[in-house]
């Protein structure tokens, strides 16, 4: 406790030394000082404030010579911050040891309100390959310890590559049991696919509750990130491995499509509130500059390298996406197979296919949101039977042949492909023609469950039954949990991990299926 009023004392001081202690000159010391470089330490006050690492440090977006270190000053959390209107001097460490006893590189970053007083501090000059541990020190007060690594170099050959991926961590539908375990496997990094937050108001019957309404501006969303932040276990979670996130659509709001959302909103309505979540999404990520939302734009498509062993497309398939067709999202019509249609914006389909073509990596894997594979529900009431959930690939069935069609006619291949979205696991052959089992198999495609978000048991059996009638489909549970995969040059292995309980965060978890995708042979077969 002793060192636990100091580093706030550095922001109040900064206030008093200039002489700026009440009235309007205060005002207007306040407002020189959010802009002024830094806030100086002087005196004493009082410190009634906790801790200000209460939102956790992570760590994201390796290469094999940088990481992105992230954290947040937010003594009141839920409420704004609750941090005094000033930049405040961060100083981040790296070191070799846990002890941090040797560092190798060190710098102090400027958190400042414009940004919620979050910090990003991308550092370079790392050695490839290798662990590191970081931490941030503010006014004497030193965060937790955090582990992170670099990627190996681009053309090194790693034996091997292991992470997790998740998706969909509703507060309200439970606890992160499932990040619990995953904080004991023996991971490279974790991937997350969407749906890191929710934005769904208060539900009093929820297992814990959200903290106020729907966020619809900057200040809400920030809070709402925060509210999350603060478990302890996703905290934990990121306290051990660097993240490789991107976002689907509860982190603006339920199934929005491009400057659409589902409520028909004018467009610049939506985008004005797409705007704030996106800046309070960047905000809390453990991402790199190049994402910096501009207005209701933000360049969150990316590709990262594990050496020549694997290439991640990073894909956004929400800001960019034509508006869902049809009349209702679960339905069918002609219009769905319009070819101008666009799950992910010509330009970022344009760098896919590129990607997907020119990698020297062995593995070409998409992280990506919604189910990439034909899933006709209708056929569990006729045999000629259509339906569509139509917030899913099945919506834009012309930019997946696209993109299939791209891997089959170049013969590209490993492509693996990560979803989340969907609250259940699948596996999933991806077909050169959905509607001919007898088709090539062009990819296979791998959908997490979700960490806690769930599915409406009185339709769980319907997908079930569905996925016996979709041929292409050869896994289907409702357990939640994450996908743990290992990567190496002949093979891949997928083990479903479920938890036996969200509502049970002490809860065990076991591996309820596997499956490997031998090299060269698209398509997973179950061990
Ligand atoms: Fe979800
Ligand atoms: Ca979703």
């Amino acid at each position: 406790m002793r060192e636990r009023k100091s580093w706030i004392r550095v922001v109040d001081d900064g206030l008093t030394r200039r002489g700026f202690v009440t009235g309007a000159a205060a005002l207007a010391a306040l407002a020189a000082l959010s802009r002024a470089p830094v806030a100086r330490a002087m005196g004493v006050l009082p410190a009634p404030f906790p801790p200000p690492f209460a939102l956790g440090i992570a760590s994201g977006e390796p290469t094999s010579q940088s990481v992105v270190l992230w954290t947040r000053l937010a003594p009141d959390p839920l409420n704004g911050g609750g941090m005094p209107p000033v930049a405040v001097p961060v100083k981040w460490e790296v070191a070799v040891d846990e002890a941090m006893q040797k560092v190798v590189r060190t710098g102090v970053v400027n958190a400042v309100p414009e940004s919620a007083h979050t910090v990003h501090a991308r550092v370079s000059g790392l050695a490839p390959d290798r662990w590191y541990w970081y931490r941030f020190i503010v006014g004497g007060e030193a965060s937790p310890v955090g582990r992170t690594r670099t990627f190996p170099l681009p053309n090194a050959s790693p034996a091997r590559m292991r992470f997790a991926f998740a998706s969909c961590q509703s507060w309200d539908a439970g606890f992160y049991t499932a990040y619990r375990h995953m904080a004991d496997e023996d991971l490279d990094f974790v991937v997350h696919v969407g749906d890191y937050i929710y934005e769904g108001g208060v539900d009093p019957n929820a297992p814990r509750s959200h903290d106020g309404p729907e966020p619809k501006d900057l200040p809400a969303y920030r809070n709402r990130h925060a509210l999350y932040k603060t478990d302890p276990y996703l905290q934990a979670i990121h306290a051990k491995f660097p993240f490789i996130p991107t976002f689907d659509d509860h982190e603006v709001e339920n199934n929005y499509a491009g400057d659409r959302d589902e409520n028909g909103s004018p467009p610049d309505v939506f985008l004005a509130r797409r705007a704030a979540a996106y800046r309070a999404y960047w905000e809390h990520m453990p991402i790199g500059s190049y994402a910096v939302p501009v207005g209701p734009d933000m360049r969150l498509y990316r590709s990262l390298r594990f050496g020549r062993l694997a290439e991640f497309a990073v894909l956004d398939t929400r800001q960019y996406r034509s508006p869902t067709p049809c009349d209702s999202e679960l339905s069918d019509c002609p219009a769905r197979f319009d070819p101008s249609r666009t799950m992910t914006g010509p330009k970022q389909e344009q760098w896919l296919l590129r990607t997907l073509e020119l990698s020297p990596a062995t593995w070409r894997v998409l992280a990506q949101q919604v189910i990439m594979a034909q899933f006709n529900l209708g056929l569990i009431v006729d045999p000629e039977g259509t339906l569509f959930n139509l917030d899913q690939w099945d919506g834009y069935p012309a930019a997946r042949n696209r993109i299939l069609g791209h891997v089959l006619s170049r013969g590209i291949s490993n492509v693996v492909v990560l979803t989340g979205d969907f609250h259940l696991s699948f596996v999933a052959d991806l077909k050169a023609d959905f509607g001919d089992p007898a088709s090539a198999t062009v990819a296979t495609e791998f959908v997490g469950t979700s960490i806690t978000s769930g599915f409406p048991a009185n339709l769980t059996n319907l997908a079930r039954a569905a996925t016996a009638l979709n041929t292409h489909f050869k896994f289907f549970d409702a357990g939640k949990g994450y996908v743990r995969c290992e990567v190496d040059r002949m093979g891949w292995r997928s083990d479903y991990r479920i938890v036996d309980s969200i509502l049970d965060v002490n809860a065990g978890i076991r591996t309820l299926a596997s499956f490997h995708v031998e090299e060269s042979v698209p398509g997973a077969v179950r061990i």
